[in-house]
């Protein structure tokens, strides 16, 4: 199997996990509701089915998806074991799995990738690529349903959270019907849609309040009106006492102020490394934006990690930016 390469195959995947012994799934760096849910979803399904399972992640659980049932058994990096499948969720290129996960790459294991990301090239041996699917735990959906595993109430509620929050609770334009039929057949399984929203979006802790007011002054706009950003430096981060997870959300300030269509985020996540959050409102595709800096994601949410002076840094993406929706791609 292993030197037998096989893309967007659904029964395929079916088939490789089926006849796994010990499977090791991971999601990506800085992992997010989508990166987390399908994992620990596809994890305690291939439980089921009877196999060995040990889930990862390069970075720990943040606190908001404690919650979900299994959340507790993600380990951080690449724990000791014997693997025979790899299962890589959510993440575009290799280096979205840390160091340490990455290593797995070269060992003589099949990899198996399920993403929902644009992708140049693939990298596993297997791979199944939807970027119309709204979030991966869509296509982990579909694969549960491949496999004829039955849902019960803890994977359909890590399913539901990994849809919830790559869609931004439905808004999101990549929402489509299918994406709704899913969340219901979820729903149908007992998940608490309405408490998992609360907890998701209505109950912060106060760090994030905190990162708001901080941030806030920071807010600014081009003379031209479309391009708008928000910033979080390392010093702020210290005073705060934030963690990364506490500063995801100050995206949505820029992005929404009437007019604008780029929007960003600059956080430097550690001292002269800055991450980029990028978003668009209509046209602009930010994929092809951040590409420009050896990142990647979505048209309309994408990032990048560009290390540098943080000033410098912010001037020459908001530069290229500017670029982009004067040309109004
Ligand atoms: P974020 O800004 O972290 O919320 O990410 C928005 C989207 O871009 C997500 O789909 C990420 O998976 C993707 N993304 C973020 N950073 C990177 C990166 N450095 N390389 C590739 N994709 C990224
Ligand atoms: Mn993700
Ligand atoms: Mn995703």
């Amino acid at each position: 199997m292993k030197n037998h390469r096989q893309n967007n195959n659904l029964a395929g995947v079916a088939g490789v996990l089926t006849s796994a012994n010990s499977v090791i799934l991971s999601g990506h760096v800085m992992p997010d509701g989508d990166s987390i849910g399908s994992t620990i979803a596809l994890g305690l399904a291939l439980e089921k089915m009877g196999k060995k399972v040990t889930l990862s992640s390069p970075h720990a659980v943040p606190e908001m998806y404690r919650f979900l049932p299994g959340a507790h058994r993600v380990h951080q990096g690449l724990p000791e074991g014997e693997y025979d499948v790899f299962v890589v969720l959510d993440c575009s290129v290799p280096d979205r799995l840390g160091d340490r996960l990455q290593k797995l790459l070269d060992k003589d294991i099949t990899v198996v990738n399920i993403d929902h990301h644009q992708t140049k090239e693939t990298f596993a041996h297997v791979n199944y690529i939807d970027p119309k699917a709204a979030a991966t735990g869509e296509i982990i959906y579909d694969l549960l349903v491949e496999m004829g595993v039955d849902l019960d109430l803890d994977i359909a509620t890590n399913l539901y959270t990994a849809i919830v929050t790559d869609t931004g609770a439905f808004k999101y334009e990549g929402t489509t019907a299918n994406t709704h039929r899913k969340a219901a057949a979820l729903l149908e399984c007992g998940v608490p849609g309405s408490r998992i929203c609360k907890l998701l979006y209505d109950e912060k802790p106060i760090e994030v309040l905190k990162v708001l007011q901080a941030a806030l002054p920071t807010l600014s706009i081009s003379p031209c009106g479309k391009v708008a950003w928000i910033s979080f430096d390392w010093q702020s981060r210290q005073r705060v006492g934030a963690r990364d997870e506490h500063t995801d959300e100050l995206v949505d300030y820029p992005r929404k102020i009437k007019g604008v269509e780029v929007a960003m985020l600059f956080r430097e996540i550690s001292p002269g490394s800055v991450k980029v959050s990028m978003r668009s409102n209509y046209y602009v595709d930010v994929n092809k934006l951040a590409a420009q800096f050896d990142g990647g994601g979505h048209k309309r949410a994408a990032g990048c990690l560009i290390q540098g002076e943080f000033n410098a840094v912010k001037e020459r993406v908001i530069e290229a930016a500017i670029q982009v929706v004067q040309r109004g791609t």
